[in-house]
């Protein structure tokens, strides 16, 4: 599995640096955020660095997304979500991302309007 020495969220999955594991499978980790943005706010990546972003994917690594977005479901279902959430993966600079290891933050509840808030 591709891990990157200086990518946090490789450090994550390795257990180099600690975090609040919500999911584990041969694919996929997830955890806490460290400041979350709604009282559920789990980031879940793929275990191997695929991708920076969204604006990586290719046919060769796209199943990586796809395996987070499964997972995405089982962790929603388990986390209580069940009246709904929101899935986010910013890209690049004005995108605001900050980690550049491929990931999905799952935000919920509560009930979180009808648009994607774009204040800064
Ligand atoms: P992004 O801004 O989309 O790249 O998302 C990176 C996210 O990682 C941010 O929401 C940070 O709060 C979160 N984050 C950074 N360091 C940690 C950490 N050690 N444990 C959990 N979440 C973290
Ligand atoms: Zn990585």
């Amino acid at each position: 599995m591709k891990s990157m020495p200086d990518c946090l969220f490789c450090k994550i999955v390795k257990g180099e640096i600690p975090s609040q594991q919500v999911y584990e499978d041969g694919d996929v980790f997830a955890f806490r955020d460290i400041a979350p943005q709604a009282p559920v706010h789990i980031v879940v990546v793929p275990k191997g660095h695929a991708a920076s972003s969204v604006a990586d994917l290719t046919p060769q690594n796209s199943a990586a997304a796809a395996k987070c977005l499964e997972a995405i479901a089982k962790i929603a279902e388990s986390e209580g979500l069940g009246s709904g959430y929101r899935v986010i993966t910013n890209v690049g600079q004005d995108g605001g991302q900050t980690v550049f290891h491929l990931h999905f933050h799952l935000l919920g509840g509560k009930p979180l309007g009808q648009l994607v808030s774009v204040s800064n």
